[in-house]
């Protein structure tokens, strides 16, 4: 039953609270950090509010607390937090098996040399928990015994020190380490000796806070049918190679000065003979680029690359346009001017978390507040 804290009046769920609390013109996070004030563990910091569950449990602000009081903590008060972070996951997931190396990275949860200072090993840690890990497996010990006369191994480039076999030859692989060489190419191995070598989209661009667009960009530099590399040089290659060819539409749109101009015929036959063979993004890109650059008119020009969007899809009719935002979060960003013109501070601070939760940086700048998409 839940119990509320302005009115008395009581719920049976959290869903027809949450709803009731409008009534008080009450934002959640508001409601919880005023009636259910809670500090972190280490900094005394107020724990930031993303939904009631996690504002309850969440002990740390970020792993960097945990880190900063792991060292000055007490020992088995730190064992014993270390395996409950990881203990809530697995039982939030519903593993039967615990989270696998990158997991911990990108949650934020303690780091495999916490488990392996504190209990010798990760794989020690969860046996505690009655888990195990995903890999805690070595290579089979058969794997270098077997009869492989006919084939030599592939072994990837990357591999500083790669595991002895009879026949090998190094090479460039695209996934995995190792490769039977037989040209077949049906099994790929992996081996795991570190955790961080495979990269998801999801760290690579979203936890860099890259624009999806440079992805989208960065993914027509290579044919379809082709993989992809990635490394750091080709997502700052692909991050100018957008802004490059933004800065080149806002030019063409600002010396045509309001003409209207129409599609190149020309090079839209181009473009469009490029698109068909096979989907050949990295030449359509080149007939993008040769047009701008020949001699037809700025508003020739605008008119062809807003036509060419319309298949790369790269929001070039939006550039510099201010996004609308969502009802729900433009009510936030008016409330929270409200709250700010009234120096309500802690109010404003709980609705940019509000407004964080949904996904929108928020700026505080002198000349008001600037409310981007995250
Ligand atoms: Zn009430």
């Amino acid at each position: 039953m839940i119990n509320c804290q302005i009115c008395k009046r009581e719920f049976e769920t959290d869903k027809a609270f949450h709803i009731h609390l409008k009534k008080h013109g009450m934002y959640q996070a508001e409601y919880y950090c005023t009636y259910y004030p809670r500090k972190s563990l280490f900094y005394r910091r107020r724990i930031p509010f993303k939904n009631k569950k996690d504002y309850f449990s969440r002990q740390f602000i970020d792993l960097n607390e945990f880190l900063t009081w792991e060292k000055v903590g007490e020992k088995d008060l730190v064992k014993s937090k270390a395996l409950e972070l990881l203990e809530e996951r697995a039982r939030e997931k519903k593993y039967s098996y615990a989270p696998f190396h990158n997991e911990i990275k990108t949650l934020g949860l303690p780091p495999i040399s916490i488990f392996k200072k504190y209990f010798g090993s990760y794989k020690r840690a969860c046996d505690l928990l009655g888990l195990s890990p995903v890999f805690d497996q070595p290579m089979p010990k058969c794997f270098n015994d077997m009869e492989l006369p006919q084939f030599e191994i592939l072994v990837d480039t990357r591999e500083q020190d790669p595991l002895p076999f009879k026949k090998t030859k190094i090479e460039k692989l695209y996934v995995g380490d190792y490769l039977f060489g037989d040209g077949t190419y049906t099994s790929t191995f992996v081996d795991r000796k570190s955790e961080g070598d495979f990269l998801t989209l999801e760290q690579a661009f979203i936890r860099h806070g890259l624009n999806p667009l440079v992805y989208r960009f960065a993914s027509f530099q290579t044919h379809y049918r082709k993989p992809m590399e990635y490394s750091e040089e080709s997502v700052d290659a692909a991050r100018n190679g957008l802004l490059h060819l933004q800065n080149q539409v806002r030019r063409v749109a600002q010396n045509k000065a309001g003409q209207n101009g129409s599609v190149s015929e020309v090079f839209k036959a181009k473009f469009i003979d490029e698109i068909n063979d096979d989907l050949n993004m990295p030449r359509a890109l080149a007939v993008v680029q040769e047009m701008l650059k020949s001699d037809i008119s700025d508003a020739a020009k605008f008119a062809s690359i807003m036509d060419f969007d319309r298949v790369l899809g790269l929001s070039l009719d939006q550039l510099d346009k201010p996004e609308a935002l969502p009802a729900e979060v433009q009510k936030l960003v008016e409330d929270r001017q409200a709250a700010r013109a009234n120096k309500d501070w802690a109010r404003s601070d709980l609705l940019r978390d509000e407004i964080q939760n949904l996904g929108y940086s928020v700026q505080d700048t002198k000349d008001g507040m600037k409310v981007l998409k995250a």
